[in-house]
């Protein structure tokens, strides 16, 4: 391989086959109060923290199909949903707005909103954001903001190696866990895999090992001076 194998201590590693499983990072608004309030109202994942949230006012922000899909996971569980989208139309799929819209759930699909800050104590209170049409600013009174806006695959080691797709997910073929790479396979959140969750991830990880120890017991011996290359 022709990319530095040295890590962040310096100390180098070299290998026959390498498993990438570096995962992904979840994109933030960047706004006052996003920090100090995650695990305290701000949320980014739905599947896993939706429940959370029962008997709350909720705030999701992103009208792409991830902040569909977390309107749908909080229908069970919240009182009311306000969807925020920057933009000036939804991004998702029509048939799930159309769906979300059935619901009285969902108070208000807010768009053109640029959020400004996460407001509370202790916890939530509320989200300030602008209407960037009239410049107005208003504030959301929820107890919950989930903040569905992307997220970006720790794929950056990689990228030069390996083929990735147009959200820089590394792409892999799901049987085999192989990458366009001979002896680099990948696993878990980094790749193009649908699915991001815990047990996926750690499932993947296991065929990937597999993989990559079939793929050395297969591996066609090399005289000692190949090896050294
Ligand atoms: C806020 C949040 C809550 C979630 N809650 C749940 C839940 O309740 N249930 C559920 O099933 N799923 C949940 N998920 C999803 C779940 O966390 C992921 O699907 C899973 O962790 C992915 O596993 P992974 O091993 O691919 O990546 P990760 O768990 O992200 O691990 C990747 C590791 O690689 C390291 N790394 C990154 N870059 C490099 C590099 N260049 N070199 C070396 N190491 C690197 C990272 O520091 C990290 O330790 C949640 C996700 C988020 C963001």
């Amino acid at each position: 391989m022709t990319t530095d194998p040295s890590t962040g201590s310096g100390q180098a590693y070299q290998g026959k086959t390498v498993i990438v499983a570096s995962g992904a990072r979840r994109r933030k608004l960047g706004i006052p109060g996003e920090d100090k309030f995650e695990g305290k109202g701000v949320a980014y994942c739905s599947t896993c923290d939706a429940p959370i949230f029962r008997d709350k006012k909720v705030a999701v922000v992103g009208g792409g199909n991830a902040g569909l899909e977390a309107v749908q996971d909080l229908f069970p569980y919240a009182t009311e949903i306000y969807l925020l989208e920057y933009g000036e139309s939804l991004k998702g799929d029509p048939k799930t707005v159309e769906e979300i819209k059935k619901n009285p759930k969902l108070k208000e699909i807010i768009l053109n909103a640029q959020t400004l800050e996460v407001v509370g104590e202790t916890l939530v209170t509320g989200l300030k954001y602008k209407d960037k049409v009239s410049g107005q600013e208003k504030t959301l009174e929820v107890g919950g903001i989930f903040v569905e806006i992307g997220s970006v695959p720790n794929s950056e080691i990689v990228k030069d190696l390996v083929q990735i797709d147009d959200h820089k997910q590394v792409m892999i073929n799901f049987q085999h866990a192989t990458t366009s790479h001979p002896g680099v396979f990948a696993c878990g959140d980094v790749t193009d895999d649908p699915y991001k969750q815990n047990n996926i991830s750690a499932g993947d990880g296991v065929r990937a090992a597999l993989a990559a120890y079939n793929y050395l017991l297969n591996r066609k011996k090399k005289s000692p001076a190949e090896e050294k290359v």
